[in-house]
């Protein structure tokens, strides 16, 4: 729902006066212009793989190839509709978090499960990327914390893993990775993941977590990116009550963190 504006005003017409009642639709049109760009960009996004897919198989269709072309052909079609699929799950996902009640305080997450899990992820896609004819990244995980959460165990992993692979992606070989919990002043905790990647420029940084927004759309793609990552995160962060916050230095590395409220926090089991 958007708040709509009316006003009325009266202005002298003929012996009399006219009452002209005027309606401020800057708010809906504001809403109509952002579904126009989503719906521009969702399509984009879906045919440049499509258009890639159908290249390949107009090719295969219409030229005799060798075994190993027809191999390769395959795979870099398989690479396409992967990222067709994933496009598509994210999509799902950012709807679904759109359009159901935040998580109640009913589930307890295990931290230090969680964090594992996102290790060993984080910590294979850092190989992927990195082979062993490249320098490293070093990833460090904090030991899990002495705290709990009462949150959405299945959106919290997939917000962590978001901004930690994101570090992982954009941190060049040799760059170094820390995660870790963190318990504020004020009881609220807080997520950190701090790369010593290429930074984002100030301008870049309010409107880094909007749907499809990209400072590399180039980069973003090759390392297998939708633009839908942030936008998820955020959600996530906000649905707990809690909130997205990115510090960043161009060409020193970033900060991304998830902070949580106090009355989400619990104890952890000894
Ligand atoms: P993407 O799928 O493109 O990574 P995200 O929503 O996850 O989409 O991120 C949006 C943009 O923010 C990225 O395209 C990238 O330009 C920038 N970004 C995200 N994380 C980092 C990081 N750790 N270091 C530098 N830039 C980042």
């Amino acid at each position: 729902t958007h708040p709509v504006k009316l006003s009325a005003q009266l202005h002298p017409y003929g012996d009399g006066y006219k009452l002209l009642l005027s309606r401020d639709v800057t708010a809906l049109a504001q809403a109509e212009a952002m579904r126009r760009d989503f719906v521009a960009n969702v399509s984009h996004e879906i045919r440049t793989p499509l258009t890639v897919l159908a290249g390949f198989v107009e090719t295969m269709q219409s030229l005799p190839l060798s075994e190993a072309e027809r191999s390769s052909y395959l795979a870099l079609m398989a690479s396409q509709s992967g990222r067709m699929e994933t496009l598509v799950n994210d999509l799902l996902t950012l709807s679904q978090l759109e359009g159901s009640p935040p998580p109640g305080a009913g589930e307890l997450v295990d931290l230090g499960a969680l964090m594992a899990q996102c290790e060993v992820e984080a910590r294979g896609l850092s190989r992927l990327l990195h082979p062993l004819d490249e320098k490293p990244q070093t990833l460090n995980f904090a030991p899990a914390p002495d705290f709990t959460l009462a949150a959405s165990v299945g959106e919290l992993r997939s917000a962590a893993s978001n901004l930690i692979n994101n570090a992982v992606r954009y941190t060049p070989g040799g760059g170094t990775i820390d995660v870790r919990w963190e318990r504020l002043a004020d009881n609220r905790v807080r997520l950190a993941i701090t790369d010593s990647g290429p930074g984002i420029a100030p301008e870049h940084l309010p409107r880094l977590a909007e749907r499809f927004y990209r400072v590399d759309r180039s980069r973003s793609r090759e390392s297998g990116g939708t633009g839908l990552g942030l936008a998820i995160t955020k959600h996530v962060a906000q649905r707990h009550g809690g909130e997205l916050q990115i510090t960043s230095q161009l060409g020193k590395g970033s900060c991304f963190a998830l902070v949580f409220p106090a009355q989400r926090v619990r104890p952890a089991k000894a």
